[in-house]
């Protein structure tokens, strides 16, 4: 979306607190316009989701802002690459470091240590400190905090002598149990009898917050932008990890369309399947209509003659293709048997080209849930015959057309075609593994087949005469 720079420029530059209202009217606009000034048909919040997360990566403006200033805050933690306006606030921050004090709950910060920050830092630190809990993956008290975060909230507690032991981060005190014996924590750093005190301190400290008990339960590895607090060296795209961290769950949430594909199915289908499902789409194609039909089926975003029917009673609830049966989703989709025909020649086709045999199981064909076990490039070249043939099947909605199997191998060509012209014309960098490799293989041996001495495909149908 090109707007999403211009819009993350205001959010970087102004140093006021933006209004809830403001982002609902902005995203309305967006929305609207996405949706062409009619009623949505896929909840925004679902679309607003990562491709990895099951969404489509639409932008969620009030998210975005947010990004920004936990990606504001996260420079700060870096050492040698921070910008220069970091490096003037720590100056101005010393004999505090605010590397330590992003880490302290705001109760236990001096007062008014941070009049002396740009208005910006002090607008990013209050949004950092609202979205804390996502960005620590242990609540409140962050595995990442250095040590010398403890000397704002124990009395008398010294740091210093932890640090010279080579001890500054609160996550090298523990391991996959919790938080490590005095024992091990001595012979670990080689520690000295009088650390006793200073460990017990911390520890009893830690409990009382309820660390050690979740700790040990959950043991959750350090979050993104903990393990950038930790190592102190900054990648790019801060953004990025910001809003990552401001949209990753810690379960992944149920919609509509998970329950109704479970009842289609008749199957229960474990969130992890989901994840991988949503995981596959990610890269796949360079093709956005391919992603936007799959999606499209998975959100169960048509409307089928017996959805129909149930608000327009006139309506018929039968399949406009044979018309004698109801058209449910699945009927629609798959059941049909004026349809099952192709799909059998589909999964079949599919099954030669990738050189491994393919389910006739309509959860992996539709969806790609489940089904064998594929490499990258074959999953790329299953996702790529399948979503094709989804979007033949969308092309004749109402019809009572079938698609035939020449059509989709004329519509592949077109596609290898459209890639080898975009690496060639627009400088797109080619990926490592040739996504078409498989279809290349499949041509030559389809040659060597026919006897001929270079692919041909004038048996296939020219894509331009096929009415849509
Ligand atoms: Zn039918």
């Amino acid at each position: 979306m090109t707007i999403l720079p211009k819009i993350l420029y205001a959010f970087r530059a102004l140093p006021i607190f933006i209004p809830r209202a403001y982002f609902s009217s902005l995203q309305g606009a967006v929305n609207a316009f996405l949706w062409n000034y009619r009623r949505p048909r896929i909840k925004f919040p679902v679309l607003s989701r990562r491709i990895e997360a099951g969404g489509l990566g639409v932008p969620d403006f009030a998210k975005y802002s947010r990004a920004v200033h936990v990606a504001a805050m996260t420079v700060c933690l870096g050492y040698a690459s921070r910008p220069q306006w970091a490096v003037m606030e720590a100056i101005a921050l010393t004999p505090h470091d605010l590397r330590v004090l992003l880490w302290v709950p705001p109760p236990y910060r001096p007062r008014g240590v941070f009049a002396s920050l740009f208005t910006t830092t002090i607008l990013s630190l209050r949004i950092w400190d609202s979205m804390f809990l996502r960005i620590s993956g242990t609540g409140p008290l962050s595995r990442a905090a250095p040590l010398k975060m403890f000397q704002y909230i124990l009395p008398h507690f010294s740091a210093q002598c932890w640090v010279a032991k080579g001890v500054f981060n609160l996550c090298q005190l523990t391991d996959k149990s919790g938080v490590l014996e005095f024992a091990s924590v001595q012979s670990k750093f080689h520690l000295n009898d009088s650390y006793f005190l200073s460990y017990c301190q911390l520890r009893s400290y830690l409990r009382t917050q309820g660390f050690t008990a979740f700790y040990s339960i959950h043991t959750p590895a350090l979050t993104l932008i903990e393990s950038l607090g930790v190592s102190q060296l900054l990648p790019k795209g801060l953004i990025s990890i910001g809003l990552n961290a401001i949209m990753t769950d810690r379960e992944l949430p149920l919609w509509r369309y998970h329950t109704a594909w479970e009842k289609d199915l008749e199957r229960s289908i474990e969130p992890e399947l989901w994840a991988a499902v949503f995981r596959r789409d990610v890269g796949v194609s360079r093709n956005a209509t391919l992603l936007e039909t799959s999606r499209k089926v998975l959100y169960r975003w048509y409307w089928t003659p017996d959805k129909m029917s149930k608000f327009a009673p006139s309506s018929s609830s039968e399949c406009w293709r044979c018309g004698s049966q109801t058209g449910t989703y699945m009927h629609i989709w798959w059941q049909c048997p004026l349809l099952i025909p192709f799909w059998n020649m589909v999964v079949e086709f599919a099954t030669v080209v990738v050189s491994t045999p393919i389910p006739m199981d309509p959860g992996f064909v539709l969806l790609g849930l489940g089904g064998p076990k594929l490499t990258r490039q074959q999953t790329r070249m299953t996702f790529h015959i399948m979503s094709t043939a989804l979007l033949l099947i969308a092309q004749r909605w109402k019809s009572d057309t079938v698609p035939s199997l020449g059509l989709l191998k004329t519509y592949m060509t077109r596609d290898r075609t459209y890639d080898s012209m975009a690496i060639e014309f627009l400088s797109v960098t080619p990926p490592k593994q040739d996504p078409w490799e498989l279809w290349d293989i499949y041509l030559v041996k389809q040659c060597v087949q026919r006897g001929e001495s270079r692919p041909n495909d004038r048996e296939e149908v020219n894509v331009s005469e096929v009415p849509e």
